[in-house]
């Protein structure tokens, strides 16, 4: 797993890749902001580090979906599948049922204190030691109180050499508003990196915004006045 948390009020980061056994990788990644002075701990050495903040390991079995292994399985005997074409429109119906459980989350309180956070497994099918770009600050996330706060998901390669969600931040301190901010980096990422993806954003003043160029994206929104959590499939806007 690889998990990224950044504080937008401090400017601070905590980020774990390559670990193993963690049922919270978020978690882990908060305890590496607030307990190190490091930003990234990968492999064996985040592991311990888990251990040494009280976060015991969970056994394999309890973190597998049955359904998700079920869809590994069959990923795993066809040797035409590519972790890019997930991401893109499929030219005829998807012949691959693909696993998948990147989480996202963006979050603003009531004085302006933003966040946010990344949660993956990675690409199906992915190299052993292979990191994609939800640990990596800038990539995976960004959260900046003066800007707002922004997680990506998609195909890890391209997002991590487009820098994403710090892009999509960039893009707004030159005026761009959320959406269109969001949809230009992702354009940018299309045509320069044949990259695909999705990012949600909060902004300083509390405005939601989740954009895509991947053919789905689901996503909710949950503001503290309204009871309901919203809870939205391939929209591609928020109402
Ligand atoms: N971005 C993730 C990765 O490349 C995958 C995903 O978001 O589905 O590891």
């Amino acid at each position: 797993m690889d998990a990224v948390i950044m504080d937008g009020r401090r400017l601070r980061a905590g980020s774990v890749a390559a670990v193993r056994n963690i049922l919270h990788p978020v978690t882990l990644a908060r305890r590496v902001m607030e307990r190190t002075d490091h930003v990234l701990l990968v492999g064996e050495g985040a592991n311990l580090f888990a251990a040494e903040v009280g976060i015991e390991a969970t056994p394999e079995e309890e973190l597998l979906v049955g359904r998700e292994l079920e869809r590994w399985r069959q990923l795993r005997k066809d040797p035409r599948f590519k972790a890019r074409v997930i991401f893109e429109p499929p030219s005829a119906p998807p012949s691959w049922d693909v696993p998948g459980d990147t989480v996202g989350a963006v979050a603003i309180d009531g004085e302006g204190r933003t966040a946010a956070a990344t949660s993956t497994g990675g690409t199906p099918k992915k190299r052993m030691g292979r990191v994609g770009d939800s640990p990596l600050v800038g990539a995976g996330a960004y959260a900046d109180d003066r800007v707002g706060a922004v997680s990506a998901t998609g195909w890890g390669e391209p997002i991590i050499l487009a820098c994403l969600s710090r892009r999509v931040l960039e893009f707004t301190e030159r005026g761009m508003g959320p959406s269109e901010a969001s949809l230009a980096a992702l354009e940018e990422m299309l045509v320069r990196f044949e990259g695909r993806g999705g990012v949600i954003m909060v902004s300083p003043d509390g405005s939601i915004t989740a954009s895509f160029n991947t053919p789905r994206m689901a996503y909710a929104l949950w503001r503290t006045e309204e009871p309901e959590v919203l809870a939205l499939i391939d929209e591609p806007t928020l109402p």
